[in-house]
């Protein structure tokens, strides 16, 4: 009898077994089942043996070397070449005294080898620990460490068999892409058991809510939550009651994953995403049920949203997105790019100070594509620094060609995107372009935006100092849109301050309207910095701003982003806006 009896869950393992004598493979079925293994396969066919470990797909292959036809090394080979056996534990049979064929069977691959005749404790010995190990490595390849919940390849694998279930009953099954950033941000923040203790907490809250929603049935693998990367996870509920139980179910995820986590006597609360899918609804395969749910989660994220929903639309709508994507690639170099500019007007002089770059997209089918469509996207794309760079050059070349024309020294300043700043050679590319067109770095004005300082001080601020040290100018564009932190109005190196739109718009307006605009001004002039008004369309608009002490102003009144020839007309004329309604002539100058 075997003195080793293999753990229990090891027992349901499927083995196989390739010889052509019967009695060996009746010998080793005997020795195995009265060890406890129940699922056994012989074939005294080595010809039939590839097809079998296709069909049966055994956790282990009990092999002969030497059968008639077909050898045991061929088998091997075959097993070692196929996508879905290479894994496979081969143990071989070999007789003891033979260490060539031995050699050759460990260069194919084997596992490892049982000596012939067959000694029954040995063979269950043999049998166990290669199961054991192959739990193992199958735990590590197909499980997260961490949290013990599946891996994404396994979550897939399994998915794709539930769905295909549930489309044999004519049930709907639930999908939700699961992101909660404070895995990854508490890591960041240097706490990293702080970090793994969230982590876990929200693997055990997806398990709970799986199995509060779910249904489990019989051969069911009960992979139902899964960690995709640091801060991604996934959920599956099957056997859904309607397609109307969806939003309900969606709100319980969210509002579970939400629940504070007290962590060193500290409520830690997760700020969960959750993109929401439905099979057959919105795809049938998992890989496009998971697609659909990863797009309602990207949409949501963009958009604030924390919880989204899968639809037909969305579908389209980001396969016109990644179309759009794949056609940018290339655009600068295939000189679709165009830069329009608008006039920065100084208040004291009633002259164009400076004008502002504004790129465009001159798509072959779609006409002029804004740049509010296509700079998030070039920036999702990896693409920001082909534009930016571009957009840098062409803008620095234009400036100086209207001075050596005679048209005067205006600056000229250009937006960038945090790619640039972050990770990019934001520096250099504006240095050589400078040099490339012999614009004066007094002329050039970058404008950043403050989500793009926002967590990122120490990173940015080593690359604004080198811009700045360059005679570049730096300005803080939109500003009091974002978090209007003083502390970076104090911290970053700035020349300019842009009051945004928004702001603006509601002048003169109310006491408060007024005060508030007022307050950003006196701050930027306390800080020594020259404020700018964005979005300025009335005349209205303009008198409260000139009474305010505001430097210099933008807007449609003036003139709206113009083409490059029209601004040269503008520069040439550059009359006193009292004397000609600006905004008249650039509308006569856009078409
Ligand atoms: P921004 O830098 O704040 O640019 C001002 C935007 O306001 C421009 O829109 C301009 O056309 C618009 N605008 C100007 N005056 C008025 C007005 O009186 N009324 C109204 N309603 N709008 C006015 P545009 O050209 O569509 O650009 C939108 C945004 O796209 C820009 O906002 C900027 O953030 C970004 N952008 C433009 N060019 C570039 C670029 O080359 N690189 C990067 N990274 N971003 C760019
Ligand atoms: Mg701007
Ligand atoms: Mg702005």
């Amino acid at each position: 009898m075997p003195s080793v009896p293999p753990p229990s869950p090891l027992l349901s393992s499927t083995l196989m077994m390739v010889d052509d004598d019967p009695l060996m493979t009746d010998l080793v079925q005997t020795y195995l089942e009265e060890a406890g293994y129940t699922r056994f396969i012989a074939t005294q066919e080595p010809a039939d043996a590839a097809a079998l470990l296709r069909q049966h797909r055994p956790e282990l292959l009990l092999l002969d070397l030497v059968m008639p036809g077909i050898s045991g090394f061929e088998i091997l080979e075959q097993v070692r070449a196929d996508e879905a056996l290479r894994h496979l534990p081969v143990i071989v049979l070999t007789a003891a005294s033979d260490p060539a064929s031995k050699l050759r069977a460990l260069q194919l691959g084997a596992t490892d080898f049982l000596a012939k005749p067959v000694d029954p404790s040995e063979l269950v010995l043999r049998v166990r620990n290669t199961l054991v190990f192959r739990h193992y490595h199958e735990r590590l390849i197909h499980y997260d460490q961490l949290t013990g919940l599946p891996n994404g390849t396994l979550f897939g694998k399994s998915l794709q068999a539930l769905l295909a279930k549930a489309a044999a009953r004519d049930e709907r099954t639930a999908l939700f892409s699961i992101g909660v950033p404070e895995c990854r941000q508490l890591r960041e923040s240097l706490d990293p058991v702080a970090a793994e203790r969230l982590t876990t907490v929200v693997a055990r809250r997806l398990e709970r809510l799986a199995e509060r929603f779910g249904a489990r049935r019989e051969g069911d693998g009960g992979v139902r939550a899964a960690r995709l990367d640091e801060q991604h996870f996934t959920l599956v509920i099957d056997a859904l009651p309607g397609p109307q139980a969806l939003p309900a179910m969606a709100k319980a995820v969210l509002a579970a994953l939400a629940e504070p986590v007290r962590m060193r006597g500290l409520d830690v609360a997760p700020t969960p995403w959750l993109g929401a899918a439905m099979a057959p609804d919105d795809g049938t395969s998992a890989r496009a049920l998971c697609q659909s749910a990863d797009l309602a989660l990207t949409e949501g994220r963009r958009s604030g949203q924390s919880l989204s929903f899968a639809s037909p639309q969305l579908n389209a709508q980001s396969y016109q997105r990644t179309l759009l994507g794949a056609q940018l690639r290339g655009a600068a170099a295939r000189g679709e790019l165009r830069l329009h500019y608008q006039p920065k007007v100084d208040l004291a002089s009633r002259r164009i100070a400076g004008v502002e770059a504004l790129v465009r997209w001159q798509h072959p089918e779609r006409g002029l594509v804004p740049p509010a469509e296509f700079i998030p996207l070039s920036e999702e794309m990896g693409l920001v620094q082909e534009v930016g760079q571009w957009v840098i050059e062409q803008a620095c070349r234009d400036v100086a060609a209207w001075a050596a024309d005679g048209l005067g020294a205006v600056s000229v300043s250009v937006n960038v995107a945090k790619p640039q700043i972050i990770g990019g050679d934001l520096e250099g590319v504006l240095r050589r372009a400078l040099a490339d067109s012999g614009l004066p770095a007094a002329q050039l004005v970058v404008e950043l935006t403050e989500s793009m300082l926002m967590n990122e001080v120490p990173a940015c601020l080593s690359t604004l100092h080198e811009i700045k040290a360059t005679g570049i100018s730096l300005s803080l564009d939109d500003f009091g849109t974002g978090y209007s932190s003083l502390s970076y109005l104090k911290q970053f190196p700035l020349d300019e301050l842009k009051v945004d739109r928004s702001f603006v718009m509601d002048l003169p307006g109310t006491h408060a309207d007024t005060a508030l605009v007022r307050t950003v001004i006196d701050l930027g002039h306390s800080l020594g910095m020259r404020v700018v008004a964005e979005g300025v369309e009335t005349q209205a608009q303009l008198d409260c701003l000139q009474r305010l002490d505001c430097d210099l102003v933008q807007g449609f009144l003036f003139s709206r982003p113009v083409t490059e020839p029209a601004l040269r007309r503008l520069l040439a004329g550059d009359l006193p806006m009292a004397a000609t309604p600006m905004a008249v002539v650039a509308a006569q100058l856009t078409g």
